[in-house]
Order: C-alpha cells, then structure tokens, then sequence
C-alpha cells in the first residue's frame, strides 16, 4: 500500500470537535487505499502552558524533566486522535515516540532524530491496520530518557516519519491554507502560491515565514519529501494548499517568488578594530561562543590599519553580544574605540530560485526602495535572495513595494 504522512498542528487539535474533523479527513485518505501515518501536535496553547509550569517550578531546570513535561500534550491527541478513529470503524492505534521507537541524540529541548525504525509500524499494517497515530515532537534518547525536537518540531517529526517510510507525500495541516508570497497581514496582495521550492522554503521560514519549522523543510529537501501545507478549516481537494517540492517541479521562472521579513533585528558595529589577519576570527569565535546568531557582516575599508565591523543579530541577543565582545576586549584578545547597538532595524529580504538565471534584480530592489526614500543600512546577498537591513518603521512600506515592483500579486 503507498503510504501517506498526515500531519495536524494545534490548532487543528485544539477540541474534540476538531479532533473529529481531521479524522474525518484522514478516513478520506484511507478510503483512497493509503496506509497513513498520522502525526499530531499538542492541542494549541497546552505546549506553551506546559512549558510554563516547568519555568514556574525550576529556574534552573533540568532539560530531561522539561523534555518529560512538554512532551505530554502530543501523548494526549495521539490517543484521542486513534480513539475518534476507532469510532469511526478505522483501524487505528496510537504511539508515543519511544514506542515507535523514534531514536534521537541526547540534546534535551533540540534533539536530532537519528533513527526511525519502521518494521514495528509496517508489522501493524501488515495485519491490517489502517492508520498510524503518532505523537509528534518527541523521541527517546540513547540513554533511555525521553527527548523533544524543539518548539514547532511535529513539522520534523512528519518529514522524518515520510522519509523512513517512502510515503508519497506529507500533508502538513495547520491554520493557513498556504505558502504566501509575503504576509497577507502586511498586504492583501499577498498572494497563495499552488508550488514553492524547497530552497526558497528553506529561506522563508528561515525568515520568518513562521508556517514550517525550518528544520523540516531542510529534512524534506534532503530525503526529496514532497510536503504540502494547507488548512485544516476548508474544503479539501487534490490541489489545496501549496506543494513544497524539487525546483525541477516547478514551471514558472519569475526571478522572485516571495518577499519575507524578520522585524525583531539589531545592528552592531564595532568601531576601530585594528585591521589584521585574525581580526574576525577573534571577533566572531567569542559571539559564536555565547551563542549569537549572527547573520549580516559587513567590514569596512581600513584606513591607518583600522577598520570598522559591522554585522546583525536577533535584537534579543544584544545584551549577550556585548557582554562577549567587552570580555574579548577585556582579555586582550580584540581591541575596539567603541561598541554602537542600533535596535531599531528589520530585515527585508526578496527571495527566488529564478534570481539565479536572471540579472537586475538587486537593482530593481535598490531602485524601489530608493523611490520610497527607504535608506538601506546593510545588503547580503545569496544565491537566491537579497536581503536588507532599514529603519524598523519603513518595514511594512518596503514589503508592500517590493511586492509591487516584482509584480508578485499576479500568479
Ligand atoms: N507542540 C509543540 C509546540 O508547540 C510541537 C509542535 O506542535 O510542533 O512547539
Ligand atoms: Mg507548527
């Protein structure tokens, strides 16, 4: 039998009604002569509670019983999820992750999934079982200790789960029906695309584009998992939603596909930092030490064997940044006249696989934003996107005329 993954996010989960609906749509894949694989997230809300009571318990806490804790809301839709089947006269049963098992190093709170046996699953199917319900989000450790993959990591859960078993497809079910071509909130242009590449994907939600976990789309690119994103609340069809999948898939050639945005940025530059073999080196190992994520660098040209550096990071690592970069000073190993935060910047970034065969892009880009008197304070550049920082306040305007200029709301 072909097998599909079917994933549900909270909020698909969040009531026994709801619970009842994704059945229903499950019951039409069966109906159809798959074998599925359900995978569920935790009702909306119960992770973020859980989580919560573990930090009101322990400050300090202990990352295997923070992992014992949150791991339990996808426990609770996993059998719920295999029950309503069962009512439904589908054969089901349920799994929590250390019984598939669903094998993972021991980073409590982030762990990597390392091994999925299938033959325990496929032994079921064998005999007649429908469908797979499995708890999303967790795994077991080598030492035997339970382990989560990370907020958002059903999304992983589902891609690794299509991967290890063939599955034709993995349907991610949540509560947009798609893939925009920039935040609808941001412009009602936005426009829902039918197909996505795994690359351009893999930068939106590296972006911000907050509908898959970033992990997962670089699962799905890697083991060529064909995943589509749609919406649990509307009418199903064979082409809801957006398809992620191979560029080769994809017909249409536009240079950008989408535009994404990441509000909560910070500049930092550091000012007069002698100018030798080393210096960034000795610059960035500290920020990498105290874990910064660091994204934009920028260096100046010298004069008189100074320069200046400048790069971006999340503005809620700020305070951590300067505190590495003051103890580099401190231990002699950089030497700076002086240490500048500007927190008010966001990231706008075009994104497109087309970029890569079509020239004039960047300059389209600087042209629009220059028309709008948007100042652009640091470019990066890839192979598929460009990406600039500005005043936090000319964000929204800078999304709305890049989307615009490259005529995005026209399919
Ligand atoms: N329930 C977990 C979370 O909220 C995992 C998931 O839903 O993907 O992060
Ligand atoms: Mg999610």
């Amino acid at each position: 039998m072909p097998v599909l993954v079917m994933k549900f996010g909270g909020t698909s989960v969040a009531t026994l009604d709801r619970i009842k609906r994704a059945a229903k749509r499950v019951g039409v894949e069966v109906a159809k002569g798959y074998d599925v694989i359900v995978i569920v997230s935790a009702m909306s809300g119960k992770t973020n509670e859980l989580v919560g009571w573990v930090n009101e318990t322990s400050k300090f806490y202990d990352a295997r019983e923070y992992d014992a804790v949150v791991s339990s809301g996808e426990n609770v839709t996993a059998g719920l999820m295999a029950l309503t089947l069962q009512e439904m006269d589908v054969p089901a049963r349920s799994w929590q992750g250390w019984q598939v098992p669903l094998k993972t190093n021991n980073a409590h709170s982030s762990a990597r999934i390392e091994e999925i046996p299938t033959d325990n699953i496929n032994a079921k199917f064998a005999e007649g079982m429908k469908v797979a319900v499995v708890a999303g989000f967790q795994g077991i450790s080598p030492e035997g200790r339970i382990t989560t993959l990370g907020r958002g990591g059903s999304d992983t859960t589902a891609v690794a789960f299509a991967a290890a078993f063939g599955a034709e497809r993995c349907d991610i079910y949540t509560d947009v029906d798609g893939v925009y071509t920039t935040d609808p909130r941001i412009t009602d242009k936005a426009r829902k695309l039918d197909k996505i590449a795994f690359e351009e994907m893999l930068e939106l939600a590296s972006l911000g584009a907050k509908v898959l976990q970033t992990r997962s789309v670089e699962l799905a690119m890697r083991f060529g998992v064909r995943l589509r994103v749609l919406s649990s609340f509307e009418e199903q069809s064979d082409e809801a939603g957006t398809l992620v999948c191979a560029e080769e898939e994809i017909m249409e050639n536009r240079p950008v596909s989408g535009i994404a945005y990441s509000r909560d940025e910070a500049k930092m530059t550091l000012i007069s930092v002698a100018d030798r073999p080393g210096i960034a080196a000795a610059i960035f190992g500290p920020l990498a030490e105290a874990g910064i994520n660091v994204d934009m660098i920028i260096q100046n040209i010298a004069e008189e064997g100074r320069t200046d550096m400048t790069f971006s990071c999340p503005v809620d690592q700020v305070a951590r940044a300067e505190k590495a970069l003051n103890a580099a000073k401190d231990a002699d190993q950089i030497n700076f006249h002086d240490l500048i935060a500007d927190t008010n910047v966001a990231k706008v970034s075009a994104v497109g696989i087309g970029m890569r065969s079509q020239s004039g892009v960047a300059a389209q880009m600087f042209k629009t934003l220059s028309d709008e008197g948007v100042n652009i304070k640091v470019i990066a550049t890839s192979e598929i996107k460009i990406s600039v920082l500005i005043d936090r306040k000319y964000m929204e305007l800078a999304v709305q005329a890049l989307h615009d200029t490259f005529e995005l709301e026209k399919a």
